[in-house]
């Protein structure tokens, strides 16, 4: 499998939402009117303007407080189900040498629910146009870093080749196990952002794995089939 992908290990992130920042800024992208909502973690969700987010947790797990913080993006799936479900290549595609997948204004007239997302990433803005993380292609094919992994302090966020990045992963999940035992990486065959993570996935986010979600109620049985994963881990 060719192409690029992102290895977050997010027992390096220390929520300084400088990969945050730095999307808004390379996208010129606005900032959005925060609320207090008792959570560091603003704004609420990702949207049409906020690509990436750092989301933030307060968890009691083994009687232990433990702040979960999981830097959340469009995973930049290997077999998209949001390109499957747009049926059209002029809306959504991928670049065959990066791998990324890209939408185009033409998705005016689509609904985000429709594309099928299992990480609940695509977003539509006020125009009708949908929008999420484009993997800085432009960067990318530049022979530059995206801009979340250039401006990452700590190297939680990490960008290469595939092959690269899951040989990394799986390294950096056998010296995280020494400390945390059920650490593990997510849904590591089937993404180009691989995450680590040290406490089970729906602590952090509900959308961490792939997992089915219902719209509106609908039971969408073709989506379950092809994208409830159980919880993969990758130790060997
Ligand atoms: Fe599409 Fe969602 Fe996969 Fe991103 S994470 S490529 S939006 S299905
Ligand atoms: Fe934003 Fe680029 Fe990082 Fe995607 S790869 S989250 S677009 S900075
Ligand atoms: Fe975490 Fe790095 Fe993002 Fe800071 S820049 S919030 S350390 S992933």
């Amino acid at each position: 499998m060719k192409g690029k992908a992102f290895f977050i290990d997010t027992t390096l992130c220390t929520a300084c939402r400088g990969c945050q920042v730095a999307c808004k800024q390379w996208h010129d992208l606005p900032a959005e009117k925060t609320v207090n909502r008792g959570s560091y973690q603003n704004p609420e969700d990702l949207s049409f303007f906020t690509y990436k987010l750092l989301r933030m947790k307060e968890e009691v797990v083994d009687g232990k407080l433990k702040w979960l913080f999981f830097p959340d993006q469009c995973r930049h799936c290997i077999e998209p189900p949001c390109k499957d479900q747009a049926g059209d290549p002029d809306a959504v595609y991928s670049d065959p040498a990066t791998g990324a997948v890209l939408y185009t204004a033409n998705t005016k007239g689509l609904d985000p629910d429709e594309l099928e997302c299992p990480y609940d990433i695509p977003r539509k803005g006020p125009d009708g146009i949908i929008a999420k993380c484009d993997m800085c292609n432009d960067r990318v094919h530049n022979g530059l870093l995206p801009a979340c992994v250039k401006t990452c302090p700590t190297g939680a966020m990490n960008f290469g080749d595939l092959a690269e990045m899951t040989d990394l992963a799986k390294k950096r999940l056998e010296k995280a196990r020494e400390k945390y035992p059920k650490a593990a990486l997510l849904d590591p065959l089937d993404v180009r952002v691989i995450y680590l993570v040290t406490e089970s996935p729906d602590l952090y986010h509900e959308s961490a794995v792939a997992a089915f979600r219902p719209v509106r109620g609908v039971t969408r049985q073709s989506a379950l089939k092809k994208l409830i994963k159980p919880f993969t881990s990758m130790a060997s």
